[in-house]
This record gives structure tokens, sequence and C-alpha cells, in this order.
């Protein structure tokens, strides 16, 4: 999948939901293949439009795209979009009929229309993960209620060993063709068949799994690979793992939506791990080794001597691998310097001794602060 999708609609990528829409429209039409006859790169530009149309045209999957590049569950990119061939697999909320409707001046819902092959519907779920499970990945297994093709009957709905037939009210047309009187003459009206729901075929004995619908409720358990890096409210998209599509259209997706719950100590933006650590004023000093929490456990990290209060240490590549691509980001630990707010007689008089000799050599900001001053007043 190395096209931009954008580009094969040829829309820009901040194109709103309509832009898309009627791009994809157009391009529909033009290379339908009732207008390009056996001609092969018609067919095969036709099926990059639908593919970057079931993409662009839903939210969520445009997101991922614009996010990752791809949709895969794996964010790898070399599987493609596979399993999106023929040209039954126009997106649910925009069929055939939409197309020819405005193209042909419509030809009503005929039986091949009601008999259109439809992609099933997505499936949302939700998976809450620890801090370092959405920063090193993991396997979660869930559990899940979908509409499965029913395996009694392949999905036809008919008894095993029967199949469906051609309705005997409507003779197979799907719809009925009434001769109305009228001061003008006769006007023929066209009306969809009731006995077969305009599909034009009729199932006489009912799978007895299924009663005839073809599809079955069920419970899914699914191992999800969860890659290493996702981060809070991210959406992985699982292919085929949806609800069955009708007409032996395919299966919709599954999109598990990752929630991912705070750590004590750790925060993230990004890639990158943030935590405070409180050292001594005397640490701050005299600088040192100090001992910093770590996703992986303890580290030494050394603070020169004269650390300021809030500065940020930064350990390279200790942070969350980046979910696309290799490496990691960074660990920054903030420095927060505590004054005891205690003391004994033994400590007040080390530091009064301290004090005594210590100088505007020791403090640059205050003296620098009392250099401003003293220009302002003369009298300081
Ligand atoms: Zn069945
Ligand atoms: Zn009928």
């Amino acid at each position: 999948m190395s096209e931009d999708l954008y580009s094969i609609l040829g829309v820009s990528r901040n194109a709103t939901d309509d832009e898309i829409k009627k791009a994809y429209r157009k391009l529909a039409k033009k290379y339908h293949p009732d207008l390009n006859k056996g001609d092969k790169s018609a067919e095969e530009k036709l099926k990059s439009v639908n593919k970057a149309y079931e993409i662009l045209s839903d939210k969520q999957k445009r997101a991922q795209y614009d996010q990752f590049g791809s949709t895969d569950q794996n964010f790898g990119g070399s599987g493609g979009f596979g399993g999106f061939g023929g040209f039954g697999g126009f997106n649910a909320d925009f069929d055939l009929d939409d197309i020819f409707g405005s193209f042909f001046g419509g030809f009503g819902s005929s039986s091949r229309a009601r008999n259109v092959a439809r992609k099933g519907s997505d499936i949302g779920i939700s998976v809450s993960l620890s801090f370092e499970e959405a920063a090193f990945g993991c396997k979660k297994s869930v559990r899940y209620q979908r509409v499965v093709k029913c395996s009694s009957c392949s999905g036809s709905g008919a008894k095993n060993g029967t199949s469906k037939t051609k309705c005997r009210t409507c003779g197979g047309t799907g719809h009925i063709v009434m001769g109305q009187r009228t001061p003008f003459g006769t006007i023929q009206t066209s009306q969809s068949c009731s006995s077969c729901g305009g599909t034009g075929q009729v199932i006489e004995n009912p799978c007895n799994v299924c009663g005839g619908q073809g599809s079955v409720r069920s419970y899914e358990n699914l191992e999800i690979d969860i890659p290493a890096g996702i981060d809070n409210n991210q959406t992985l998209n699982i292919r085929n793992k949806g609800n069955a599509g009708t007409n032996g259209g395919p299966y919709g997706d599954l999109h598990v939506e990752i929630t991912v719950n705070p750590h004590p100590i750790f925060s993230r933006k990004d890639n990158d791990i943030y935590c405070e650590i409180p050292i001594t004023f005397v640490q701050a000093a005299l600088g040192g080794n100090v001992t910093v929490p770590t996703l992986e456990g303890k580290a030494e990290c050394h603070i020169n001597e004269g650390t300021q209060p809030g500065d940020i240490l930064r350990l390279k590549g200790k942070g969350i691998p980046f979910i696309h691509g290799y490496g990691r980001g960074d660990q920054l630990v903030k420095v927060i310097i505590e004054i005891p707010r205690y003391i004994d007689d033994e400590q007040r008089n080390l530091l009064k001794k301290f004090e005594a000799i210590s100088g505007p050599k020791n403090y640059q900001k205050k003296k620098s602060f009392i250099d401003r001053i003293k220009k302002l007043f003369s009298n300081w």
C-alpha cells in the first residue's frame, strides 16, 4: 500500500467528509465496469478508489491512517488492505443504487440491488492496560458478542441440502408491476414484492440453526496483540472481526479502544516519560549520584554540583518505544530540592558557619538581583 489514499481520490489531506464523498462518487462513476467493459486498468483503479474511500470515509480509520499511514493492526503496512476485491464491496452507507440513481435516472430497487453483498457492521470494544503493558506491548484476551455466518447453512439461510428458490409471486424479479387506470390512460407502477422482500428469492425450508437468517450471534474469544508504545485513547483496528456481512459480503472490523491506567510515579507525553525526584539541598549543592526509578527498575543518575530547583535530568532511550518504527523516547526527571523544615542545634550551628563564609560568589542570582535594585534605588 504505497500510494497515498488522498492522492488516489485527488483530495487534500484536510478535505472534508463531503469533499471526499464527492470525489469518490465522481471516480466511482468514471471507472465503473458498466462503462469500461473489459478494461482491466479501470477495474484496478476502481478497486483502489474503493479502498481509499473505505478508509477515508470512516472517521476512526482515517485518523488511524493519518497517524500511522496504515489501518492494519500491526501498523506494519506490508499486509496492505487485502480482502476487498470485487464490486460488491461498496460501503454499507453508499450503494450502487445511489450511484446509478443519479446517473441513469434510477431504476428503482431491483432485486440485484437488494441482493448486493454488503460489508458487516463494525464493533467497538474497549481494553484497559497498565502503563507498562502499553509501553512494552502485551497480549490481551477479550470476549465479545458478534454476528457470524451460520455454519450449518453456510450463510444461505436454507436448510442443509436445500437452497433458495425463485419467488413465485414476482417470478424472481423482486418487484410486481401493476397497471393503474387513470383519466390519462393506464399507468404502470412497480412495487417491491412483499413475499420475498424484493430479493426475488424465498427460503422454503429455513435452516433450523439460524431460522433462515443466515447468521447467528455468538461469543468470540480473541487474543489481541497490543503493540508496544500504544497510548491512551488510541484505537486498534482488527479486520474481519466485526459482524458478518449480508449476501456474502465481508465481515466488518473490530475497533479496540485503548485506555491506559495512570501510573503512581510516571506520566507520559508522546514517547517521553516524566517523573520527579526529591533530593536534599546539600545533594544539590555538592552534586553526586542518585537512584532514579525507570520502567526497567533502578538507574544511577549523576547530579551536577550546584543543581538548581526544577533542573531536568534526561535519561536517553529510557522512554516509551515508538509504535511505528524503532527506538524509544527519553525519561525526563525533574529535580525537586528539599529544604529541611526542622533542624537541630548542631545543624543550625553548621549552617550558620557556612553562611558566615559564603558571599556573592556563591549566589549569582541574588547578586544580580541586588545589582539591578541598586541601579533603581541609590540609598539601597
Ligand atoms: Zn443457518
Ligand atoms: Zn418476490
